[in-house]
């Protein structure tokens, strides 16, 4: 009796340690390898961490079936590039920012943020349950990519500058690192926008090549040291009020997956839209303070009036927008509808209760 429970439990014991063997095998034979780029360091707080959890993701979710390996900006290709290498199929999928690439489509734009725009939350509604994802899925896919939102900053900070902003005038002849449409109305206000590569920033504004510069918010300026280079920290950022943030996948890679997996890439993605925006909610915070207390930063709002003349030059720049192709005037016309009929609701519930909140 005792030799026959002995074999029965080195049987049992077998087949358990056949089954992790097997178990094993699977997770480390993928059906499908691939490659991530993105246009942000290697690592980086938030934005590098966020592709790399989303690379995480897609394995875990697809028991190993897709095996994606993250690449920081320069390991591949520059950051700028990650557009078109996703697109030529260099890398099967992508981390970025939508406004990067408005050099291909001025509606691009649309779906990254858009100065005195949507927040994080009106984008998720407009992006999700508002039109917007099919019509950035309908604009990227003549370039052989499909998009999905995969990140979101939140409110950004206006920036660090070294002189004082009292008037508008004070932003004439200042070269400042900001992109997509928010550069476009410091153009208008008489600055002059750079776009950089965050990795860029830092050397940039140190060096004098840049005045001021804008790059995230304090989680993300701390990171970088920017309190180091420059005296004032404005807010708000007026120019990226709730910056999404984009998965980018090849579209032939994408269809060579079987329908389960390309849900699990597309709803990994979603994940990642909610939690980056709880991080950033989580950490902002913790980092002002700390560029406060630790670091003296000089916190300064922009002026009102400097704020309504920034708001009537945005509302130009992004109605000429609408003017340059019609696919552009489309999807205009689909964000200010959304954000229009936002607006009554984001000021009776979000702004009304913040506000209420604030008198206690
Ligand atoms: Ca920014």
């Amino acid at each position: 009796m005792q030799r026959r429970d002995f074999i029965k439990t080195i049987g049992a014991g077998s087949l358990a340690f056949g089954a992790c063997v097997a178990k094993a095998q699977t997770a480390q034979t993928a059906e499908h390898t691939w490659k991530m780029v993105t246009t942000w360091p290697t690592n980086f707080p938030g934005l590098g961490t966020g592709a790399n959890k989303l690379a995480e993701l897609i394995g875990e979710m697809s028991g190993g079936r897709i095996k994606v390996k993250v690449y920081g900006e320069n390991e591949l290709v520059p950051a700028f590039e990650v557009f078109d290498a996703v697109a030529q199929g260099t890398a099967e999928m992508g981390h970025c920012a939508a406004y990067y690439w408005k050099g291909k489509s001025e509606a691009a734009q649309f779906f990254s943020t858009v100065p005195f725009g949507m927040t994080a939350r009106e984008m998720s509604g407009w992006l999700y349950h508002g039109g917007g994802l099919k019509l950035w899925t309908e604009l990227y896919a003549p370039f052989g990519l499909v998009p999905a939102p995969a990140g979101n900053t939140g409110v950004q900070m206006g920036g660090w500058f070294n002189k004082e902003i009292k008037s508008v005038a004070d932003l004439s002849g200042l070269k400042m690192r900001i992109p997509g449409l928010g550069g476009e109305v410091l153009k208008r206000a008489g600055g002059t926008p750079v776009n950089l590569p965050g990795s860029e920033i830092f050397t940039a504004l140190q060096s004098g090549a840049i005045d001021a510069t804008e790059w995230v918010g304090p989680y993300n300026d701390l990171a970088f040291g920017l309190y180091k280079a420059a005296k004032y920290y404005y807010y708000p950022g007026f120019h990226e009020p709730g910056t999404a943030l984009e998965a980018i996948v090849n579209m032939a890679a994408f269809e060579a997956l079987s329908t389960d997996l390309q849900s699990i890439v597309l709803n990994a993605c979603k994940v990642m839209n909610q939690d980056m925006l709880a991080e950033y909610t989580a950490r902002n915070p913790v980092a002002l303070q700390t560029l406060l207390e630790k670091h003296a930063v000089d916190l300064r709002p922009y002026p009102e009036d400097v704020i309504a003349k920034l708001r009537q030059i945005a509302e130009e720049v992004v109605s000429e927008i609408a003017q340059k192709d019609e696919f552009s005037h489309k999807v205009f016309a689909s964000y200010k509808k959304f954000l229009q009929q936002s607006q009554q609701w984001s000021g009776i519930s979000e702004l009304a209760y913040l506000q209420a909140r604030d008198l206690g």
